[in-house]
């Protein structure tokens, strides 16, 4: 299984990236945790981007591409992986076809998070509370907002017009989100 899951900051990508990864034995892929991490871990690399994640913008698309690239060649990610908030430009979208294809494989699904904008603020301000992140901060939220409709919405027309994009219902609790979303995820399973 190959899936990507596109959505708003806070539309609970990461929450549904996790179940299916487990539910499906492919590693969860999120280059947010990646990138978080090399952060925490005080490399040279994790220096370079902290401000930028701080701020709310996109690390630049050559560093997460390279950055994802390593993770794909571990054997863990033979079979499949959820991406989770990767592609998040065009640009990033089209290195990824490219990649694919050089590695002879292909998407299933692209899972499009469908959910108000008023409820990912709503979720945003939950998850400050609860996890502190930084980029959680209110004026931080409204720049990650805006920041995805310029540069990652584009993405949903790009994977519409390759037949690839599913549109999920993203309101109501978990497991009635995951049970819509496992069904749209495994639609295609066998054309890979
Ligand atoms: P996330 O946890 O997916 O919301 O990502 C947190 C932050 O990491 C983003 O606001 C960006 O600064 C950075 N980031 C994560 N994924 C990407 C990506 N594909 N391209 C550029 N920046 C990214």
């Amino acid at each position: 299984m190959r899936v990507v899951l596109l959505g708003l900051p806070g539309s609970g990508k990461g929450t549904q990236a996790k179940l299916l990864a487990s539910r499906n034995n492919v590693p969860h892929i999120s280059t947010g945790d990646m990138l978080r991490a090399a952060v925490a871990s005080g490399s040279d690399l994790g220096k370079r981007i902290k401000h930028v994640m701080d701020s709310g913008s996109l690390v630049s698309d050559d560093l997460v591409f390279e950055v994802l690239c390593d993770r794909l060649k571990s054997p863990d990610c033979a079979t499949g992986y959820i991406l989770d908030g990767f592609p998040r430009t065009l640009n990033q979208g089209e290195l990824t076809t490219k990649l694919l294809a050089e590695r002879g494989e292909k998407l299933n699904r692209v899972i499009y998070f469908e959910v108000p904008e008023a409820e990912v603020i709503e979720r945003m301000k939950q998850r400050l509370a609860k996890e502190g992140r930084a980029d959680d901060d209110e004026q931080t939220q409204l720049k990650r907002i805006e920041v995805y409709k310029r540069e990652t919405e584009p993405l949903v027309d790009y994977y519409r017009e390759r037949g690839l994009l599913s549109e999920l219902d993203a309101m109501g609790d978990v497991e009635n989100i995951y049970s819509r979303l496992a069904v749209l995820a495994s639609a295609d399973v066998s054309a890979a």
